[in-house]
């Protein structure tokens, strides 16, 4: 099986709060018996993961590939803090849509 590595872009808000998750592989086969386990669904990045404080984490990471993240964490508004998805888009920093910054 090959190295899984998925990069995800994501907020420094929603970063701080998302870091402790834990990414697998899991096959279409699997992903009910995952959700026993605790397993949940990132329907953004179509990706299975379980969070830090899964109980079951310890028999998870023994049974299944876990999938490494490249996090590429985009700053909240310098300005306002608001998030980074409101003043990015297409990949390009611009003016900040909830203060209006750039
Ligand atoms: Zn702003």
């Amino acid at each position: 099986m090959s190295n899984s590595i998925k990069n995800i872009k994501i907020s420094e808000t929603d970063y701080k709060l998302r870091k402790n998750r834990k990414y697998y592989n899991i096959s279409y086969n699997d992903k009910d018996s995952f959700k026993n386990l605790g397993g949940r669904w990132d329907s953004e990045n179509k990706l299975w993961y379980i969070n830090g404080n899964n109980p079951n984490k310890d028999k998870i990471a023994q049974e299944k590939t876990e999938i490494k993240i490249n996090y590429e964490i985009i700053p909240n508004c310098y300005a306002c803090n608001g998030t980074g998805e409101s003043y990015w888009s297409d990949g390009v920093y611009g003016t900040c849509l909830e203060c209006g910054e750039i």
